[in-house]
Protein backbone atom coordinates (compact mmCIF):
# COMPACT_ATOMS: atom_id res chain seq x y z
CA UNK A 1 0.00 0.00 0.00
CA UNK A 2 0.92 3.76 0.21
CA UNK A 3 3.41 5.42 -2.42
CA UNK A 4 3.85 1.95 -4.13
CA UNK A 5 -0.32 1.00 -5.14
CA UNK A 6 -0.99 1.42 -8.16
CA UNK A 7 -3.91 3.92 -9.86
CA UNK A 8 -6.05 0.74 -10.85
CA UNK A 9 -6.11 -0.39 -7.09
CA UNK A 10 -8.41 2.58 -6.35
CA UNK A 11 -11.83 1.54 -5.62
CA UNK A 12 -14.23 3.51 -8.39
CA UNK A 13 -16.82 5.96 -7.79
CA UNK A 14 -19.55 6.06 -9.23
CA UNK A 15 -22.34 7.76 -7.18
CA UNK A 16 -25.82 7.81 -8.49
CA UNK A 17 -28.26 10.38 -7.31
CA UNK A 18 -32.33 9.54 -7.69
CA UNK A 19 -35.32 10.06 -5.84
CA UNK A 20 -38.86 11.50 -6.93
CA UNK A 21 -39.73 13.47 -10.10
CA UNK A 22 -40.09 16.85 -8.63
CA UNK A 23 -37.73 16.34 -5.43
CA UNK A 24 -35.03 19.20 -6.85
CA UNK A 25 -32.77 16.98 -8.51
CA UNK A 26 -32.06 18.65 -11.80
CA UNK A 27 -31.37 21.91 -9.06
CA UNK A 28 -29.19 20.07 -6.65
CA UNK A 29 -26.40 18.90 -9.90
CA UNK A 30 -27.04 22.75 -11.16
CA UNK A 31 -26.19 23.76 -7.65
CA UNK A 32 -23.24 21.61 -7.48
CA UNK A 33 -22.03 22.21 -11.24
CA UNK A 34 -22.30 26.23 -10.30
CA UNK A 35 -19.86 25.51 -7.11
CA UNK A 36 -18.17 22.55 -8.32
CA UNK A 37 -17.00 22.48 -12.12
CA UNK A 38 -14.91 20.39 -11.50
CA UNK A 39 -17.20 17.40 -10.59
CA UNK A 40 -17.91 15.98 -13.42
CA UNK A 41 -21.66 14.70 -14.59
CA UNK A 42 -22.90 12.55 -16.97
CA UNK A 43 -24.71 14.19 -19.71
CA UNK A 44 -27.50 11.76 -20.49
CA UNK A 45 -29.70 11.03 -23.54
CA UNK A 46 -32.86 11.71 -23.68
CA UNK A 47 -36.35 11.40 -26.87
CA UNK A 48 -37.71 14.36 -24.59
CA UNK A 49 -37.90 17.86 -26.56
CA UNK A 50 -35.91 20.09 -24.63
CA UNK A 51 -37.35 22.85 -22.50
CA UNK A 52 -37.10 26.38 -22.88
CA UNK A 53 -33.32 27.28 -21.85
CA UNK A 54 -32.21 23.61 -22.06
CA UNK A 55 -28.99 23.35 -24.67
CA UNK A 56 -28.09 20.21 -26.31
CA UNK A 57 -25.09 18.37 -24.93
CA UNK A 58 -25.56 20.56 -21.39
CA UNK A 59 -28.24 19.13 -19.77
CA UNK A 60 -29.11 16.15 -22.22
CA UNK A 61 -28.33 14.47 -25.67
CA UNK A 62 -31.35 15.43 -27.27
CA UNK A 63 -32.17 12.51 -29.65
CA UNK A 64 -34.78 11.22 -31.74
CA UNK A 65 -36.69 8.05 -31.28
CA UNK A 66 -34.96 6.25 -33.88
CA UNK A 67 -31.21 7.18 -32.69
CA UNK A 68 -32.13 6.11 -28.67
CA UNK A 69 -33.40 2.52 -30.81
CA UNK A 70 -29.70 3.05 -31.79
CA UNK A 71 -27.94 3.61 -28.50
CA UNK A 72 -30.11 0.51 -26.88
CA UNK A 73 -29.34 -2.01 -29.49
CA UNK A 74 -25.93 -1.03 -29.79
CA UNK A 75 -25.58 -1.30 -25.71
CA UNK A 76 -24.33 1.92 -25.60
CA UNK A 77 -26.53 3.11 -22.56
CA UNK A 78 -25.03 1.80 -18.96
CA UNK A 79 -28.83 2.12 -18.16
CA UNK A 80 -32.06 3.10 -19.51
CA UNK A 81 -35.78 3.75 -18.75
CA UNK A 82 -38.77 5.17 -19.75
CA UNK A 83 -40.33 7.86 -17.33
CA UNK A 84 -43.21 9.85 -18.19
CA UNK A 85 -43.74 9.12 -22.46
CA UNK A 86 -39.85 9.76 -22.90
CA UNK A 87 -36.87 7.67 -22.86
CA UNK A 88 -33.71 8.35 -21.20
CA UNK A 89 -30.14 6.77 -21.09
CA UNK A 90 -26.70 7.23 -19.34
CA UNK A 91 -24.05 6.90 -22.47
CA UNK A 92 -21.81 3.97 -21.07
CA UNK A 93 -18.44 4.80 -22.45
CA UNK A 94 -17.55 8.15 -21.15
CA UNK A 95 -18.56 7.00 -17.66
CA UNK A 96 -16.65 3.69 -18.07
CA UNK A 97 -13.62 6.01 -19.15
CA UNK A 98 -13.57 8.16 -16.18
CA UNK A 99 -14.02 4.91 -13.62
CA UNK A 100 -11.49 3.26 -15.49
CA UNK A 101 -9.32 6.56 -14.40
CA UNK A 102 -9.96 6.26 -10.83
CA UNK A 103 -11.99 9.51 -11.32
CA UNK A 104 -15.70 10.37 -9.88
CA UNK A 105 -18.80 9.97 -11.84
CA UNK A 106 -21.78 11.28 -10.53
CA UNK A 107 -25.13 10.17 -12.33
CA UNK A 108 -28.68 11.81 -11.72
CA UNK A 109 -31.50 10.00 -13.02
CA UNK A 110 -34.96 8.21 -12.05
CA UNK A 111 -35.39 5.03 -10.13
CA UNK A 112 -35.48 1.90 -12.65
CA UNK A 113 -31.89 3.50 -13.65
CA UNK A 114 -30.77 3.64 -10.34
CA UNK A 115 -32.00 -0.26 -9.79
CA UNK A 116 -30.31 -1.25 -12.80
CA UNK A 117 -27.26 0.67 -11.51
CA UNK A 118 -27.39 -1.53 -8.45
CA UNK A 119 -27.90 -4.71 -10.53
CA UNK A 120 -24.99 -4.11 -12.59
CA UNK A 121 -22.28 -2.23 -10.84
CA UNK A 122 -22.64 -3.21 -7.00
CA UNK A 123 -20.20 -1.12 -5.84
CA UNK A 124 -22.16 2.14 -6.73
CA UNK A 125 -23.20 4.36 -3.93
CA UNK A 126 -26.90 5.05 -4.24
CA UNK A 127 -28.28 8.35 -2.82
CA UNK A 128 -32.23 9.43 -1.92
CA UNK A 129 -33.04 12.46 -2.62
CA UNK A 130 -36.16 12.79 -0.41
CA UNK A 131 -38.76 15.76 -0.08
CA UNK A 132 -39.01 17.50 3.07
CA UNK A 133 -42.73 16.65 2.93
CA UNK A 134 -45.49 14.94 0.17
CA UNK A 135 -47.09 18.39 0.39
CA UNK A 136 -43.99 19.85 -0.20
CA UNK A 137 -43.33 17.17 -3.48
CA UNK A 138 -47.09 18.30 -4.65
CA UNK A 139 -46.15 21.50 -4.93
CA UNK A 140 -43.02 21.30 -6.64
CA UNK A 141 -44.75 19.03 -9.31
CA UNK A 142 -47.73 21.26 -9.91
CA UNK A 143 -46.09 24.58 -9.85
CA UNK A 144 -43.21 23.92 -12.79
CA UNK A 145 -46.01 25.06 -15.06
CA UNK A 146 -44.18 23.65 -17.57
CA UNK A 147 -46.18 20.66 -18.38
CA UNK A 148 -49.52 19.46 -19.31
CA UNK A 149 -51.89 18.76 -16.34
CA UNK A 150 -51.62 14.98 -18.04
CA UNK A 151 -48.14 15.00 -17.59
CA UNK A 152 -48.24 16.22 -13.70
CA UNK A 153 -50.39 13.39 -12.70
CA UNK A 154 -48.80 10.92 -14.64
CA UNK A 155 -45.89 12.49 -12.15
CA UNK A 156 -47.57 12.19 -8.95
CA UNK A 157 -48.67 8.78 -9.33
CA UNK A 158 -44.97 7.85 -10.15
CA UNK A 159 -43.75 10.04 -7.56
CA UNK A 160 -45.59 8.72 -5.13
CA UNK A 161 -44.34 4.85 -6.06
CA UNK A 162 -40.94 6.03 -5.85
CA UNK A 163 -41.31 7.62 -2.31
CA UNK A 164 -41.12 3.84 -1.12
CA UNK A 165 -38.04 2.96 -2.85
CA UNK A 166 -35.92 4.33 -0.32
CA UNK A 167 -34.87 1.80 1.03
CA UNK A 168 -32.86 0.15 -1.46
CA UNK A 169 -30.62 3.34 -0.79
CA UNK A 170 -27.46 3.11 0.85
CA UNK A 171 -27.97 6.99 1.89
CA UNK A 172 -31.02 9.40 2.00
CA UNK A 173 -30.36 12.85 1.90
CA UNK A 174 -33.68 15.62 2.79
CA UNK A 175 -33.38 18.27 0.13
CA UNK A 176 -34.47 20.88 2.98
CA UNK A 177 -31.89 23.28 1.43
CA UNK A 178 -30.64 22.86 -2.13
CA UNK A 179 -26.96 24.36 -0.63
CA UNK A 180 -26.42 22.18 1.91
CA UNK A 181 -27.20 18.90 0.20
CA UNK A 182 -25.32 20.06 -2.67
CA UNK A 183 -22.18 20.02 -0.18
CA UNK A 184 -23.34 16.64 1.59
CA UNK A 185 -23.70 15.46 -1.77
CA UNK A 186 -19.84 16.45 -2.76
CA UNK A 187 -18.68 15.03 0.49
CA UNK A 188 -20.30 11.48 -0.96
CA UNK A 189 -18.92 12.52 -4.01
CA UNK A 190 -15.54 12.95 -3.26
CA UNK A 191 -15.12 10.67 -0.09
CA UNK A 192 -17.67 7.96 -0.26
CA UNK A 193 -17.86 5.95 2.97
CA UNK A 194 -17.64 2.54 3.08
P1 LIG B 1 -36.70 15.63 -16.87
O1 LIG B 1 -37.52 15.32 -18.09
O2 LIG B 1 -37.49 16.36 -15.83
O3 LIG B 1 -35.41 16.33 -17.21
O4 LIG B 1 -36.26 14.25 -16.24
C1 LIG B 1 -37.21 13.30 -15.90
C2 LIG B 1 -36.55 12.21 -15.08
O5 LIG B 1 -35.61 11.49 -15.87
C3 LIG B 1 -35.79 12.74 -13.88
O6 LIG B 1 -36.19 11.99 -12.74
C4 LIG B 1 -34.34 12.48 -14.22
O7 LIG B 1 -33.56 12.21 -13.08
C5 LIG B 1 -34.47 11.24 -15.08
N1 LIG B 1 -33.31 11.01 -15.94
C6 LIG B 1 -32.52 11.91 -16.55
N2 LIG B 1 -31.54 11.30 -17.23
C7 LIG B 1 -31.71 9.97 -17.05
C8 LIG B 1 -31.00 8.80 -17.48
O8 LIG B 1 -30.00 8.85 -18.19
N3 LIG B 1 -31.48 7.59 -17.09
C9 LIG B 1 -32.58 7.48 -16.30
N4 LIG B 1 -32.94 6.25 -15.94
N5 LIG B 1 -33.26 8.56 -15.87
C10 LIG B 1 -32.83 9.77 -16.23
Amino acid sequence: SGAGESRSSQPKRLTVLSGPSGVGKSTVVKELRRRYPEVWLSVSATTRRPRPGETDGVEYHFVDDAEFDRLVAGNELLEWAEFAGNRYGTPRAPVVRRLDAGKPVLLEIELQGARQVRANMPEACLVFLAPPSWEELVRRLTGRGTESPEVVQRRLDTARVELAAEKEFDTTLVNTSVREVCDELLGLIVAPSL
